[in-house]
């Protein structure tokens, strides 16, 4: 996807502070970070968000989990951490290509799950 700002930070395009690379996987560092480490999980094959995934591409989303629990471990967040993915408006969705957050590194706040 031309226009999508995480496949320009993939394709190396946009910088970004990478943290893994597989070879359908990439994660780097948020740019607005929302706890102490907050991480972001993508596959590098463009799909627009959780709503997208079907039998043919669910690979991709366990690719990116099992990612994100190896970052976490190489990262210290032995005490825990959270993952999130915003699918659409209503959660706030702002980046078209699916991305899982990483938050960790302090007590998060017990409301929203
Ligand atoms: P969403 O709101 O779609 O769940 O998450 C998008 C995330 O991408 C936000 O947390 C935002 O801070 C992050 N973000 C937006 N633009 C950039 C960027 O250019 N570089 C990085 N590293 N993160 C970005
Ligand atoms: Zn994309």
């Amino acid at each position: 996807m031309s226009d999508c700002l995480f496949c320009k930070i993939i394709a190396g395009e946009i910088p970004s502070a990478k943290v893994y690379e597989s070879e359908n996987v990439y994660a780097f560092r948020d740019i607005n970070p929302q706890a102490p480490t907050h991480i972001l999980v993508v596959p590098k094959k463009h799909v627009a968000s959780v709503a997208e995934l079907n039998d043919s591409n669910s690979r991709l989303a366990a690719e990116c989990l099992v990612a994100a629990a190896e970052i976490a471990r190489k990262e210290g967040l032995e005490n825990g951490y959270r993952i999130v993915s915003n699918c659409g408006p209503d959660a706030g969705q702002t980046v078209a290509h699916l991305h899982f957050h990483i938050l960790g590194g302090k007590r998060l706040q017990d409301q929203m799950v």
